[in-house]
């Protein structure tokens, strides 16, 4: 089974995993774009609720 790797901050479903990614409480968190990893570490705790 394919894992599926979200973006939470833009909701979009990634393909592979990217260069732009943050590991955050142990665990990684990927980005379509470096600035949806910017606006992550930014705010994280916003974007860590957007689960699912
Ligand atoms: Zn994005």
């Amino acid at each position: 089974m394919k894992k599926r790797i979200k973006d939470v901050v833009c909701r979009a479903w990634l393909k592979n995993e990217t260069k732009n990614f943050v590991e955050k409480d142990k665990k990684i968190y990927y980005f379509c774009s470096p600035r949806c990893k910017a606006k992550f570490e930014k705010e994280p705790d916003k974007y860590m609720q957007l689960k699912g």
